[in-house]
C-alpha cells in the first residue's frame, strides 16, 4: 500500500478562534495532487467541485495548479465563474449545467463545457454566436449510469449536430469525456462495458469529423487501479483530498475539525441524555457539551466519538441541531478544553472515514458537510 502523509505541522493545543474551527491543511492537498501527478498518463484536472469538497476552491485550486494539476474541473458555470473572477486563468471544465445558465459569460471567460444533450448544444451555440466567440466544448456520453452524459442512441446525433456547429465555428470540440459507474471495484464487469462504450463514443465522433485532443473518463479511483482509463487527462477530486474510494492507497487528509468544550456536568447512574432520552448513562460519569451539530456536519443518525485528552470518547444522545454531548468519563476535562471530532488521525483521533462509517456513508459526504458556522482555517 501506498502512503503519503503530509510533513505534518502540529496544530495547536488551543483554539485560535472561540468556536469550532475546521482546519485546511494545504501541505496535505499538495502531497496528493503530486502523487495524482505522477500517477496520470496525461494531464491532471484537479476537481474542485462543491467548493473544492468543503476545502475551500480558490485555495485548493491555486494549490492544485502549482503541484502538478493543469486543469481545473467544476459541475456548474457559476462555479467556473467565481475561480475566474479570482484571478485564477488556467483551464476550467464545467460539465453540469442547466440549458438557461450563464454560457455567454462562459465562453467570453473561457470556460470550456460539457455538452450532455442537443438541447445543451444548441444553446451554447447560441451563446456562441451572441457573444461572436466559439465556445470550447467537451461532447459527453453515458458510459452506462443513465444518469448524465448523452445516451448511446443519440450520440451520433448529437456529433453531428456539434460538427455542423464546429463548421459555422460555433463551438470547437475540444474533448469527450464520460465517466465510471463501478471504478472503486476494478473487477466490476461494467468497467469493461463503459471502456467499449467509450471507444465506441470516439470511434463515432471521428466518423463525423470532429478531432478531439482530450478524451477523458478517469475519476480518483480509475486513476489509481486502472491506467487504461487515464487516456488524455484524469479528474481527481477525492483523492486531492486524502480519499481513496479503491481502498488501496493512503493519501493525507487535509482536514481537522475540533471544538471547544462549552460546559461540563457530572451525572448519576440512569441519567437521560438529549432529546427523546435515547441514551441514559449506566454509571456515574462527566458529559461535556460541544457547539456543534447536525447543522455543522456532525451527522444526526450516528453513534460517532470525539478525540478529548488523547481519548475516543463516545457522543451519546441524538445529536442536536447545535449541540453534541460527549461522555468523557474521569479524563478530568474542563470547559475550554478542545476536543478533535476527526483529523487525519496521525496521533489517534477519529477520522472522517470513522465518521462515514459510523454514519453508514462515503467520506465524501462528511468533508462536504461541514456547515457555513464553522470557521475555517487554512494553512
Ligand atoms: C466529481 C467528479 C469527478 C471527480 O471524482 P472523484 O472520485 O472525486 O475523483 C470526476 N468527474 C466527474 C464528472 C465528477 O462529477
Amino acid at each position: 500500500m501506498t502512503t503519503l502523509t503530509a510533513d505534518a505541522l502540529p496544530l495547536r493545543a488551543t483554539l485560535p478562534v472561540a468556536g469550532p474551527l475546521l482546519t485546511v491543511d494545504l501541505h496535505a492537498v499538495a502531497a496528493n495532487t503530486r502523487h495524482f501527478a505522477s500517477l496520470a498518463s496525461g494531464e491532471l484536472m484537479a476537481v474542485v467541485k462543491a467548493d473544492a469538497f468543503g476545502h475551500g476552491a480558490r485555495v485548493v485550486a491555486e494549490t492544485a495548479l502549482a503541484n502538478g494539476a493543469a486543469w481545473l474541473g467544476v459541475t456548474s458555470v457559476q462555479e467556473a465563474l467565481s475561480l475566474r473572477y479570482a484571478g485564477i486563468a488556467a483551464p476550467v471544465l464545467s460539465w453540469l449545467n442547466a440549458v438557461d445558465a450563464d454560457f455567454g459569460t462562459a465562453i467570453d471567460r473561457e470556460v470550456e463545457l460539457a455538452v450532455p444533450s442537443v438541447e445543451h448544444l444548441d444553446a451554447i451555440a447560441q451563446a456562441a454566436s451572441q457573444t461572436g466567440r466559439t465556445a470550447r466544448v467537451h461532447l459527453h456520453a453515458d458510459l452506462g449510469m443513465a444518469r448524465d452524459g448523452a445516451p448511446a442512441d443519440l450520440w451520433p446525433t448529437l456529433c453531428r449536430l456539434a460538427a455542423t456547429a464546429e463548421r459555422h465555428r460555433l463551438v470547437r470540440v475540444t474533448g469527450v469525456m464520460g465517466h465510471l459507474a463501478c471504478a472503486d471495484q476494478p473487477d466490476h464487469p461494467s468497467n469493461v462495458a463503459a471502456a467499449k462504450a467509450f471507444d465506441g463514443a470516439i470511434a463515432v465522433a471521428t466518423i463525423f469529423g470532429l478531432r478531439p485532443h482530450l478524451r477523458h473518463v478517469a475519476a480518483t479511483a480509475a486513476t489509481i487501479t486502472d491506467v487504461t482509463t487515464h487516456h488524455d487527462l484524469c479528474r481527481v477530486g477525492a483523492g486531492l483530498f486524502g480519499i481513496d474510494p479503491s481502498g488501496t492507497t493512503r493519501l493525507a487528509p487535509a482536514l481537522t475539525l475540533r471544538a471547544p468544550v462549552v460546559s461540563v456536568r457530572e451525572v448519576r447512574a440512569g441519567t437521560p441524555v438529549g432529546y427523546g432520552h435515547r441514551h441514559v448513562t449506566d454509571r456515574r460519569t462527566v458529559l461535556a457539551l460541544l457547539p456543534l451539530g447536525y447543522a455543522d456536519g456532525i451527522p444526526r443518525s450516528s453513534h460517532g466519538y470525539v478525540f478529548v485528552h488523547g481519548r475516543r470518547c463516545p457522543v451519546v444522545g441524538t445529536v442536536s441541531m447545535d449541540q453534541t454531548v460527549v461522555d468523557v468519563g474521569d479524563l478530568g476535562v474542563q470547559p475550554g478544553d478542545v476536543a478533535t471530532v476527526f483529523g487525519p488521525g496521525y496521533d489517534g483521533e477519529p477520522t472522517a472515514a470513522d465518521w462515514a462509517i459510523w454514519a453508514d456513508t462515503i467520506e465524501h459526504d462528511i468533508v462536504t458537510g461541514i456547515g457555513p458556522r464553522v470557521r475555517r482555517w487554512t494553512r
